[in-house]
């Protein structure tokens, strides 16, 4: 029997240089890794077309017939090698581009012989023509038996290295026909039947060489489920071990802290989500078990708030809390934030950043949270520096998770025998499947209702020559006495170019309104200076600030009713989204001007058009998973999750997703013990797929 784990270099017609290119490029070292490598497409190459049939957006023909001439064309960089080919019926131009291959081409492909051509059609001057078609001569292809062809995705060094999809076809079929006794089953055959799935090794085999359309989307399915599946049973049979075996502090009571703010010092009504959210929480804390709990909801939609009143039963069963934002500014606004909240409430609140130092760090703050008298820290990662000590810490809200590493979670468990409470808010809506798949351990609430009052924030797209009515829109509402952001887009790579960009945009916003006050906010500026510039505008002492994506998160400018973003073509839609939550946060009507260059590719123009459609976070982060796709969005990568789908798309297979946790929970609650017979090669499977790649310990 010819063993999986046998190394790639052993597969006839690879070797150790390939072998080298197969491992570096696509990971693949043994021959399991060539079998799970699977094609990313298939073309049916039993149908011959006739060329009067072809159309310019099939996706790929086959025709046969002969060459009747060849002929060179064009001069310079244009010049191409056309072969006028022929069905019998009618004539196609075969084209090929690259001058050093026109005598290749021409030596190889003989007038008058009978050739299968297969090729993408393409419109060139009004006519079909077939550019760099593959050629076979007529009598060595067997169509019939050539079926479904697999195409498999290679790179560029593979390609230099002479390894393209054809020699992959090649490896594969080389490798199905070594492994000739049936591979084994990885799920229970009592789950294969009731699912009615594929079996194992007729799966693998259908996926690169199908019988049928119909077979290969079996396989497909077979093979996906598999996949989500074995995620789910680790996720889950991660979450109950968690669940049985760590305690969690009890918090029995609703004491004075959260009655009194509830009844004297509350605003406002709370919204029937926030509501329903605390309860929720409070339900979890009360039952002795670690509170691990993932809170969604949109920019603006009073998750401080929640945060604050679930800190409140914190104080309440005699436990301190800290809250932990990503960024300095951050955390000194919900300082703030915290402060008019509780007003003269006798409850003491410390602010620890970086720039908290000396003495004042020292006596009344680490010594306080020590001596259990501070009962709520605020901070950033500062508050997980080993000088700060908690003497009862019940509860950690984490703010914006993005940014946190999961490490650094780790790290607050570490602190304590009984771990506190956590509580992690984002405001960047995942979709449902992408949360059971990366944070599938926490327990989800969503906040999916704004307070009353706002009025939904107006969207329009403007072209960037378009700035006298930009600036008279904005001049309008200055006048009415409102405050307006101006966005540039920074990264990395163009960061000059950006911060030129920016102070271009600042003097010409200087120019165009001498009799305004305008602050400047940008990564490369000192932070106390940045403070500063911040300061004043949230004072509203300065009527425009142009920033860079440094106030995308969590700021909060009631005042300030604009929201422009230059550039927009150049930001996702999380982060546009984000930035548009700036606003809209006061009773007045708001905008949010999306500034973009003219020449759009068709993917920002719908970026652009959803913004403008919808207000709705979880419809833009549906729209996002399917534009980027899950590794892309900035929560998975940020979060540095090992986060790899071979054969799933949590974007289109949600219902899938959501078929395997349902089915893992149930297969967790016949075999607790993780030690049924019957389940046996199951379990094997997963502490393979464990030692193999997947870091699972990130996944939480
Ligand atoms: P988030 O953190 O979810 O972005 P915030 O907690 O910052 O939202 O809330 C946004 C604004 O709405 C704040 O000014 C807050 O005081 C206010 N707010 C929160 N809850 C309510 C409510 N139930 N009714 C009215 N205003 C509210
Ligand atoms: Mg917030």
């Amino acid at each position: 029997m010819t063993d999986l784990t046998t190394p790639i270099t052993y597969l006839p017609g690879v070797g150790p240089q390939r072998a080298k290119v197969l491992e570096t490029e696509l990971g693949i070292t043994s021959y399991e890794g060539l079998l799970y490598y699977f094609p990313y497409k298939h073309i049916d190459r039993t149908r011959l077309y006739y060329i009067h049939e072809l159309t310019a957006d099939m996706p790929f023909v086959q025709l046969r017939g002969e060459i009747l001439s060849y002929e060179e064309e064009g001069v310079g960089r244009k010049r191409r090698l056309v072969a006028h080919f022929t069905d019998g019926r009618s004539v196609i131009d075969l084209v090929w581009f690259q001058a050093s291959a026109f005598k290749w081409v021409k030596r190889s492909y003989q007038v008058g012989k009978l050739y299968i051509v297969f090729g993408r059609p393409n419109v060139f001057n009004g006519r079909i023509n077939l550019p760099h078609p593959d050629i076979d001569p007529a009598d060595t292809l067997q169509l019939g038996t050539m079926g479904l062809q697999p195409y498999y995705s290679t790179t560029d060094k593979m390609k230099k290295s002479g390894l393209n999809s054809r020699s992959l076809e090649r490896f594969t079929s080389t490798l199905l026909q070594k492994l000739d006794s049936e591979l084994s089953e990885t799920l229970p055959e009592a789950l294969i039947r009731q699912l009615c799935l594929m079996s194992r090794d007729r799966s693998l085999r259908q996926m690169h060489y199908p019988e049928s359309a119909d077979s290969l989307r079996r396989a497909t399915y077979r093979q996906k489920f598999e996949e989500l599946f074995f995620i789910q049973l680790n996720i889950l049979r991660y979450a109950r071990l968690r669940q049985q075996q760590v305690r969690g502090h009890v918090f029995a009571t609703v004491g004075q802290h959260f009655n009194t703010f509830f009844t004297d010092y509350l605003p406002f009504e709370l919204t029937g989500a926030q509501k329903r959210v605390i309860r929720e929480m409070r339900r979890d804390m009360g039952s002795g078990r670690q509170m691990n709990r993932l809170l969604q909801g949109d920019v603006g939609s009073g998750k401080t708030l929640v945060a604050l009143m679930t800190m409140l039963i914190a104080l309440d069963n005699g436990f301190q809390a800290c809250l932990m934002a990503p960024t300095e500014i951050l955390a000194e606004q919900h300082f703030a934030t915290f402060r008019e909240f509780l007003r003269d409430m006798p409850v003491r609140v410390e602010l620890l950043t970086g720039a908290v130092k000396g003495k004042r760090r020292r006596t009344p703050i680490l010594e306080g949270t020590r001596a259990g008298e501070v009962q709520i820290l605020i901070g950033t990662h500062a508050v997980l520096e080993d000088t700060v000590e908690f003497r009862r810490l019940g509860l950690v809200v984490i703010d914006e998770q993005h940014r946190f590493g999961v490490a650094q979670r780790a790290r607050l468990w570490k602190k304590n025998e009984v771990p506190p409470h956590v509580l992690v808010m984002t405001a960047t809506p995942i979709p449902r499947t992408l949360a059971m798949t990366l944070y599938g351990d926490l327990d989800v609430s969503v906040i999916d209702e704004l307070p009353p009052g706002r009025k939904p924030i107006e969207t329009q797209h403007y072209w960037q020559e378009r700035t006298e009515s930009l600036y008279r829109g904005i001049r309008t509402e200055i006048q009415k006495g409102r405050q307006v952001y101006v966005v540039y887009p920074l990264i990395k790579e163009s960061e000059t170019l950006d911060l030129q960009n920016l102070e271009m945009g600042y003097e010409e916003l200087c120019q165009a309104f001498p009799d305004l006050r305008i602050s400047k906010v940008h990564g490369q500026m000192k932070s106390a200076e940045k403070d500063a510039e911040m300061d004043r505008f949230v004072r509203g002492e300065t009527q425009i600030l142009v920033a860079t994506t440094v106030i995308e998160v969590g700021v909060n400018v009631p005042n300030a009713s604009v929201m422009v973003i230059q550039n927009a073509e150049r930001f996702g839609l999380a982060q546009l989204h984000q930035l548009r939550g700036r606003v809209g946060r006061g009773a007045e009507q708001s905008y949010c001007i999306l500034v973009t260059k003219y020449n759009l590719s068709k993917e920002t123009r719908q970026r652009i058009e959803i913004m403008c459609e919808t207000n709705d976070g979880f419809e833009i982060a549906e729209a996002d998973l399917k534009f980027r796709g899950p590794g892309d969005l900035e929560g998975t990568q940020q979060s540095g999750v090992a986060f790899d789908l071979h054969v799933a798309n949590l974007a289109r297979d949600g219902q899938l997703v959501q078929l395997a946790r349902d089915t893992a929970n149930r297969v967790l609650d016949e075999d607790p013990q993780q030690n049924l017979p019957a389940n046996a090669q199951m379990w094997a499977r997963l502490h393979e797929l464990n030692r193999n790649d997947i870091d699972w310990s990130n996944i939480s």
